[in-house]
């Protein structure tokens, strides 16, 4: 059996106790060695064999599942965050399919949601937005009609922005023509829950200068919005005068 694992954003523990479990009993543990943290591993058996991904191609990944499986072993693919999102698990998965082998995907806390505990803010604000777009730049990787980051932007909707800080400039750009302001709430979060995670704050007027100043050009969530500053609405389900049909006690 194979499993998809979903490591989290980093700090060892934000693994789901699913994840942790197999990958106590993993025979074969084949990790995204650029962004999943190695702790991950100590929980490994001694016997288990890891492999690197991170120099792999994806048919050398597929090679060592189906050797591994042939042998009866329990192999593990740790992915980082939550492997739905950027996790390019589909293209090994229909391998997996056209070879009849059989597998499952473990879900993790991805580091959208992670970087937003970590400015300890909501994406979900009633009238602010109730809407969350993830996305990327368009960068080696293209992105679909309709999708570019100006037109995101135009719904005015909560954003995390992966994959891009790189970019930051060109971000900010076209999020500014998106918004049609400058005045607009950003917070970059730095390898969100590692040790060293960094949280620069700003607006779309300066975060480009303070994250270039601060050196940050990878593993970042660029969150963007008015979620992480300024006015809402209390939530009308915990407003007293809200009827609620569990607090009122009907059945
Ligand atoms: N599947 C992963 C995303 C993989 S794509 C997930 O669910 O999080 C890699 C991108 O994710 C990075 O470029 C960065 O934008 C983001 N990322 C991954 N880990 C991060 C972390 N700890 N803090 C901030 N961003 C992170």
């Amino acid at each position: 059996m194979i499993s998809f694992v979903g490591a989290g954003p980093g700090n060892v523990d934000l693994i789901t106790i699913k994840g942790r479990k197999l990958l106590e009993e993993a025979d074969v543990v084949i990790y995204a060695g650029s962004l999943v943290s190695k702790d991950h591993l100590n929980f490994c058996k001694e016997s288990c064999q890891f492999y690197n991904s991170a120099s792999m191609t994806l048919e050398e990944v597929i090679e060592v599942i189906e050797e591994s499986v042939k042998m009866d072993l329990r192999v593990v693919r740790l992915h980082t965050g939550d492997p739905t999102i950027y996790g390019a698990i589909r293209e090994q998965m229909d391998m997996l399919d056209a070879k009849g082998i059989d597998y499952e995907v473990i879900p993790g806390v991805s580091s959208f949601t992670a970087a937003c505990s970590s400015i300890k803010k909501e994406f979900t604000l009633p009238t602010v937005s109730q809407t969350v777009i993830l996305t990327r730049m368009e960068g080696r990787t293209p992105v679909p009609e309709g999708e570019d980051l100006e037109d995101l932007a135009r719904h005015k909707a909560s954003m995390a922005i992966f994959l891009s800080v790189q970019d930051i400039d060109k971000v900010v750009e076209k999020l500014a023509k998106g918004y049609e302001s400058y005045d607009i709430p950003v917070a970059v979060v730095y390898k969100a829950t590692w040790e060293d995670e960094e949280i620069v704050r700003g607006t779309l007027q300066d975060i480009a200068e303070k994250i270039k100043n601060k050196g940050i050009s990878k593993m970042a969530q660029i969150l963007v919005g008015n979620f992480i500053d300024g006015d809402y609405e209390r939530s009308k389900l915990y407003h007293p005068s809200f009827t609620h049909k569990f607090r009122e006690g009907i059945q």
